[in-house]
C-alpha cells in the first residue's frame, strides 16, 4: 500500500468501528481545496528549472487548517493529500483548535544553492499567499524545509499582508519563533515513549531502544530518552546504522553530526544497516525516518516489544495486522509525533498575543496536552478493546465529525 492507501486503511478500520454512514464519510475524507502550481525560476547558471508545488487542503472543521511543507523528489499529489489527512486527526487528536493541510515541492532540496532555494520558496509563495495566512491555513517545517525557510516564507508573505509572523511556525527565535519548537517532535516522543512504558509497569531506566533516522526528530527523541535514563543502543540515518550494547553517547553522536552533517564515521561498536537496526532485540524500535519502512516482509522479524511511530507513517497496514497478532503495541503517528504540531500551536499563540513564553512553560504545556491525550487514548482503547491507533483514529474523525456537524452542513 502507498501513502495514500494506508491513510485511507486506518480511516475505514476506525470509520467501521464508528459505524459511519457512507456520506459522512465521503464528507471526511474529501479535501477542502487542492493547489498545485508550477514553481519557475532562473537557476544561478542561468537555466531555468521548473517545479511542481502542492498545497492539500483538507479540513478546516476545528479551525485554520495546519501542516508541514515537505522539498524531497518523491512528493507528489497522492502523499501530500494522505499527509494532510492525517494532520486533520492529528491536531483533533491532541485537541487543538486546527484542521489539516500539507504542501510540498517535488524537489531535491540538496542540488539546489542557498539563493536558488530562496528564490524557489519565494515564488511558491506568491503562489500561495492567497490561500494561506494566520486564519486560513498556516504552514511549518517537514522534510527538507527548515528554520529559515520559514523565515523567507514569512517574509515573503509580509509582503502582500503586512506584518504577520503568525502565518507560519518552527521560525527562526530571532523572527518571532518559539523556544522549544525545534526539539517538540523529538521531545514528544521521548516523553511519550516514557509514559507508555510506565503503563506497561516499564520504566525508561530498564529499556533498551533502538532509533531509525537522526534528524531533527531523531535526534531530540534520542537526547530526551537518553537524559532520562534511557538506553539508545542503536541510532541511523542515510549512511547506515551504529550499535552500542552498553548504549550509544548520544552527546558524542550529536556532536559528530553536527560537524559531519552525517552519522558517517561515528565511533560505535559495530556499523549495521537500517534493516538490522529495525530487527534488533530491543524493548523500544522508533522509527524516526521514512514513511513504510515496516511492511509485510520485514514485520516477522522485529523483536521489539513496543513499536513508536514518530516518522509519519512508517508502519503499512499489513504490518500493523501481524504487529497486533503478535500483541506488539504501536503508539500510532497521529499522537506519538504530535509534539511538533502542539508547539506550532503555541508559537502561534505567542504570535498572536504579541507576547513570549519562557521555554519552561511550553515545555509544560507540551506535557500536559500529550499526556491527557495518550490517557484519553488508553482508555478508549481499552474500554473498546481495540488498537492504540484505532482509538485515536476515533477521538480524531469523532472530534472532527462532531464539530463538522454542530456548524452545519
Ligand atoms: P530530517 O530530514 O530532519 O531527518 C530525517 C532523518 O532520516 C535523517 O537522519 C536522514 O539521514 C534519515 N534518513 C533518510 N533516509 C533514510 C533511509 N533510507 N534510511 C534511514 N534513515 C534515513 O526529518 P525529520 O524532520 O526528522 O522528520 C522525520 C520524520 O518525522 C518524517 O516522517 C516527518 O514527516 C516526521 N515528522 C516530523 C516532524 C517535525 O517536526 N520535524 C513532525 C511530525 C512528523
Amino acid at each position: 500500500m502507498n501513502a495514500y492507501e494506508s491513510a485511507r486503511h486506518y480511516f475505514e478500520t476506525a470509520a467501521a468501528v464508528m459505524d459511519l454512514s457512507p456520506n459522512m464519510k465521503k464528507l471526511l475524507m474529501t479535501p477542502e481545496r487542492e493547489v498545485k502550481v508550477q514553481v519557475a525560476l532562473k537557476l544561478d547558471n542561468g537555466e531555468i528549472a521548473t517545479f511542481v508545488g502542492y498545497r492539500m487542503q483538507h479540513n478546516s472543521a476545528r479551525g485554520p487548517m495546519k501542516g508541514g511543507l515537505r522539498y524531497h523528489h518523491e512528493v507528489d499529489a497522492e502523499e501530500v493529500l494522505a499527509l494532510a489527512s492525517l494532520m486533520t486527526w492529528k491536531t483533533a487528536v491532541v485537541d487543538i483548535p486546527y484542521g489539516g493541510a500539507k504542501g510540498g515541492i517535488s524537489v531535491a532540496p540538496k542540488t539546489l544553492s542557498e539563493s536558488e532555494l530562496e528564490l524557489m520558496t519565494r515564488k511558491f509563495v506568491d503562489e500561495l499567499q492567497d490561500v494561506i495566512g494566520p486564519d486560513k491555513d498556516i504552514p511549518a517545517p517537514d522534510m527538507g524545509t527548515n528554520a529559515q525557510v520559514m523565515a523567507w516564507i514569512v517574509n515573503q508573505y509580509e509582503k502582500y499582508h503586512g506584518f504577520n509572523p503568525a502565518c507560519v511556525t518552527g521560525k527562526p527565535l530571532e523572527l518571532h519563533g518559539a523556544d522549544g519548537r525545534e526539539e517538540a517532535t523529538g521531545r514528544g516522543v521521548g516523553l511519550l515513549t516514557e509514559v507508555m512504558l510506565k503503563k506497561f509497569d516499564r520504566t525508561l531506566a530498564d529499556a533498551t531502544i533502538a532509533l531509525q533516522g537522526f534528524g531533527n526528530v531523531g535526534s531530540h527523541a534520542a537526547r530526551y530518552l537518553s537524559d532520562n535514563g534511557g538506553k539508545v543502543v542503536a541510532i541511523s540515518d542515510i549512511s547506515g546504522a551504529c550499535y552500542d550494547s552498553g548504549g550509544i553517547d548520544i552527546a558524542a553522536a550529536l556532536a559528530h553530526v553536527k560537524q559531519h552533517r552525517s552519522l558517517e564515521g561515528f565511533d560505535a561498536e559495530k556499523r549495521i544497516s537500517n534493516e538490522e537496526l529495525l530487527a534488533l532485540d530491543v524493548d523500544v524500535l522508533i522509527p524516526a525516518a521514512l514513511g513504510g519502512v515496516l511492511t509485510e516482509e520485514n514485520a516477522g522479524d522485529v523483536r521489539a516489544k513496543y513499536i513508536v511511530e514518530a516518522a509519519n507513517g512508517p508502519v503499512l497496514p499489513e504490518a500493523d495486522e501481524i504487529f497486533r497478532k503478535r500483541e506488539i503495541p504501536v503508539l500510532p503517528d497521529i499522537l506519538a509525533n504530535a509534539g511538533g504540531v502542539t508547539v506550532s500551536y503555541l508559537e502561534w499563540v505567542q504570535n498572536r498575543q504579541y507576547f513570549k513564553w519562557d521555554l519552561d512553560r511550553t515545555r509544560a504545556e507540551l506535557a500536559r496536552t500529550l499526556t491527557a491525550s495518550f490517557d484519553k487514548m488508553w482508555q478508549l482503547a481499552t474500554e473498546k478493546h481495540i488498537p492504540l491507533r484505532t482509538a485515536a483514529y476515533l477521538m480524531g474523525i469523532g472530534r472532527v465529525g462532531r464539530s463538522t456537524v454542530l456548524a452545519g452542513i
